[in-house]
């Protein structure tokens, strides 16, 4: 194939940022930081390991997701707790943040709700940075782990997938039955797991977290949450998922509730500003 005779000229064009994000809203973390102070716990569930597990976190409450006894990844799905329609949008959130999540950033809902779901308070991997393969921590790039990818690349009928997971545990969860579960099942973000994209090819990477017991991401929930997280089949995702074959663990999942005259002036953020009248 030949190049135009200016083809450096095009690749050295520098890119722009395609969301520039510092008008969106900031989160108070000044006053995030002293209600979580004066937080007690209210809950916790335990997710067994290549299993999901529900929970709720109200408004103006505190979630925090920690490895226990090993390395093990986590898909977090996130659902408005009063309307399954709204959820967590892995890809406006990774277009608005980045690849990766950490503290300050958020979870952003789907549309035409569009707004903060939960602000992420807490990150004990924060340090890990970007390795020297562009891999990260907490990623909005991957989808989650599911049977249909499997049984297309392998011929494959495997049912613990993060998929399957989370649309077992909303069944049972809400009452729905597994087939209306599933179509509410959706991308996630990945808690723990350590992804990029390869430099010369541009696939996705993983490669083994580098969590360890007592590590955890915490979140404050902005709206009344309905949460599920599956411990991924591939435990710390250091070599393959969609199989019983990899070392996984438990993950524990706590919620913490701060003394509501701690969190005064703080509003749960309304739904977006458009009018939906789409040019009609
Ligand atoms: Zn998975």
């Amino acid at each position: 194939m030949t190049q135009p005779v200016d083809a450096d000229a095009r690749r050295a064009v520098r890119p722009v940022i395609c969301y520039p994000n510092d008008t969106l809203p900031r989160p108070d973390m000044a006053l995030y930081g002293a209600a979580r102070a004066g937080a007690r716990k209210v809950s916790e569930v335990i997710v067994p390991a290549r299993e999901a597990a529900c929970f709720r976190a109200d408004a103006g409450q505190f979630f925090r997701i920690s490895s226990v006894e090993g390395p093990q990844v986590g898909d977090l799905n996130l659902w408005n707790a009063r309307d399954l329609s709204e959820r967590f949008y892995s890809g406006k959130s990774r277009a608005l943040h980045g690849t990766h999540l950490s503290v300050g950033e958020r979870m952003w809902s789907s549309f035409p709700y569009l707004r903060p779901m939960a602000t992420i308070t807490g990150d004990s991997l924060g340090w890990y940075g970007i390795d020297e393969f562009g891999g990260s921590v907490h990623d909005v790039i991957g989808t989650r782990c599911d049977p249909y990818t499997g049984n297309l690349l392998a011929g494959t009928q495997y049912h613990h997938c993060c998929h399957s997971n989370l649309t077992r545990a909303l069944a049972d969860e809400t009452g729905l039955s597994l087939a209306e579960a599933e179509r509410h099942v959706h991308d996630v973000l990945n808690v723990f797991m350590c992804t990029g994209f390869t430099r010369d090819t541009g696939q996705y990477f993983m490669k083994a977290s580098p969590v360890r017991p007592g590590d955890y991401l915490e979140f404050f929930a902005e709206i009344d949450l309905l949460g599920a997280l599956s411990a991924c089949p591939g435990g710390d995702c250091s070599s393959e998922h969609s199989s019983d074959s990899a070392a996984c663990f438990p993950m524990l999942i706590e919620v913490f509730a701060p003394d509501p005259a701690a969190l005064s002036g703080w509003q749960s953020p309304p739904v977006n500003g458009y009018d939906q009248s789409h040019g009609r």
